[in-house]
This record gives structure tokens, sequence and C-alpha cells, in this order.
């Protein structure tokens, strides 16, 4: 396999003075209306806002000392980018985000407050990506992509072994390129083999569910989603997330948004504020998709919602 237990045991040794250890807790409404414990793992309160800095933090440390002197470059705009600008700031190396003219200025801030250097190309994010290739080509920068990477997904299961001593019954997690769940999937099939692992994904525009279910990698059209940060697609030459996630993930299930904006509701009620991809495990849940056999683990992966939508929908009904 391209991802070992002991590449994740590495991982959280080498990323262990960079990243905080998030918090387990239990869910007392869920709890007591399925009759099971629901737990969440609160990754949401992750520097940065989301799991995304174990990943990148591993990434970094594994690069030999030269290729981290030319630095690193990406072109996400999201949670990955911003945990690659910290852990590039923090290990003092070198950092550069490549985007379109459309992305607005105040994400363009945002990257620039994190010390990365911002290169404006172009008028799409294929010709963001097109940049990241001339950087790399032409100055020798690593680039460091949000999840079809060995030590991204090592970095991502150091999330598994934080759960595995309480060997659940049953393991929610959100699932897009596959980084998260492969890498969590990787440290529980050998830790808790019995752990149920289910993806959960928006019903539209989720690639891997796509691909998964064609047997191969897929491209899909993206729909805007309260779920954000689970659009995009998986790379039509995905190396280690599609074949791992194919092997070890138990089922996949999708999710209205409908469905999503209820996750995030009753989240926010209990004072876990949340971006969508992170609520995709409780909305199943509340939704009836998936029916918990025992202790059951959500995983909240990001915090990264605009405040004034998170209050539109907390004021809705229901
Ligand atoms: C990136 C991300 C995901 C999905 O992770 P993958 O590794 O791409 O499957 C889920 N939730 C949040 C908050 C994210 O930033």
């Amino acid at each position: 396999m391209s991802v070992t237990l002991n590449d994740i045991h590495a991982a959280a040794k080498r990323i262990r003075a960079h990243v905080v250890e998030t918090p387990l807790l239990p869910d007392e409404v869920l709890s007591a209306r399925l009759g099971q414990p629901i737990w969440l793992k609160c990754e949401y309160r992750q520097t940065t806002g989301a799991f995304k800095l174990r990943g990148a933090t591993n990434a970094l440390l594994s690069l030999q000392p030269r290729a981290l002197a030319r630095g690193v470059v990406t072109a996400s705009t999201g949670n990955h980018g911003r945990a690659l600008a910290h852990a590039a700031r923090a290990l003092g190396v070198p950092a550069t985000v490549c985007l379109s003219r459309l992305v607005p200025e105040n994400k363009v801030r945002a990257i620039r407050d994190l010390g990365a250097e911002v290169r404006i190309v172009g008028a799409s994010q294929d010709e963001a990506m097109a940049e990241v290739a001339r950087a790399v080509e032409r100055e020798g920068m690593t680039e460091i992509p949000p999840f079809d990477h060995e030590a991204v997904v090592a970095g991502q299961g150091t999330l598994g072994l934080e759960i595995a001593p309480m060997d659940p019954a049953t393991v929610l997690v959100p699932l897009s390129g596959g980084g998260l769940a492969a890498g969590i999937a990787v440290a529980l099939r050998s830790l808790a083999p019995q752990t149920r692992i289910i993806g959960l994904t928006m019903e539209s525009g989720a690639a891997m569910a796509a691909s998964l279910a064609a047997g191969h990698p897929v491209e899909v059209g993206e729909s805007p989603s309260l779920a954000d940060s689970l659009g995009g697609g998986i790379g039509v030459a995905n190396r280690v997330t599609f074949p791992l996630c194919r092997d070890l993930l138990d089922d996949v299930v999708l999710l209205t948004e409908a469905e999503i904006a209820a996750g995030i509701r009753h989240l926010g009620r209990a004072g876990h504020v949340v971006e969508g991809a992170a609520s995709v495990g409780t909305a199943a849940l509340l939704a009836g998709k998936v029916a918990p056999t025992g202790p059951t683990v959500c995983i909240l992966s990001g915090a990264n919602i605009d405040p004034a939508l998170h209050s539109r929908i907390m004021a809705e009904a229901a």
C-alpha cells in the first residue's frame, strides 16, 4: 500500500510540535436521540481552522533541505493554501500561491497576511495551475498538492491515531479529494479493524463518489454547495487517494444542501461553529442516512465559514 501505518506514526512524530491535538467531545443531544454514543472530533479547532495543517506540515518536513530552500507552491485558495502558507512560515520556508484574477481581494489579502507570495495569473484556475507547473519547472519549487500525495495522506492520517483508542463502531469522514478519508482509513484498518469508515459528501459535484461508482477517476461538473471545501476534482491521473478510498472505505453517503444546513445548525446550537464540509457526519445521522450501531465519531473537519452565511443558516427554521 502507498501509505502505511508506519508512515502515519512517523508523521505524528514529525508534526507534533506544530499541530494541536484537538478534543473529542460527546454530542449529548444526538447520543440521547439515537441511543448510541456520538462523538465529535473537533478538528475545526486546529490551527488555521482545518485538519489540512497536518498534511501540509508533514509534507514540508519530509522534503530535503535544498528543496525547502527553493520553496513550495500551490494553487489552492482554500484550507490547503492557508495551511501550507502557515506551515511554510512556521518553518521559515518560502511559499507561493498562484491565483487567477477572479479570486476576490479579501482572499488574496488573507493569503498575503500569512506570509505567502501571491502570483496573480490569468482568469481561470487552470491558468493558476499552469503557473504552478512553471514555478516547479523553471524555479525548482516543490508543489505540495492538497490530497493526492503520500506525505499529505500520512499527515491527515494522524487524526486516525487520535480516534483509534476508543475503537469506534463507525467513523464519519467528510470526503472530497480523499486525503482525509484515506489517511484515517489506513490508520484505523490496522488499529481498529472492526470500525466502519464512511465517507460523506454533497449530492452534486462529488468527484470521488462519482469516481468510486465508475471504478476509475472521472471529472464532474461543479455546483455551488454549502460544503464548498468538498468541491473540486480528484485528478484524472489520481495515484494515491482513489485506490486507497476504493479499497478502504466501507460506504459513501451523499447529502442534500438542506441536510447539510441542518447539520450546521445542530452543531451551531451546541456551540460548534463549523463550515458545511465539517457538518456532513452529523447531517447524515440527523437525516437517518447512517444508523449508528455503537460509538460513532463525526470528524468536524473545518471552521472556515463566512460568518454572515453561518448566521443566516442559524436563523432558518427547522
Ligand atoms: C479539504 C477538506 C475536506 C476534504 O478533505 P479531502 O482530503 O480533500 O477529502 C473536508 N473538510 C474540510 C474542512 C476541508 O478543508
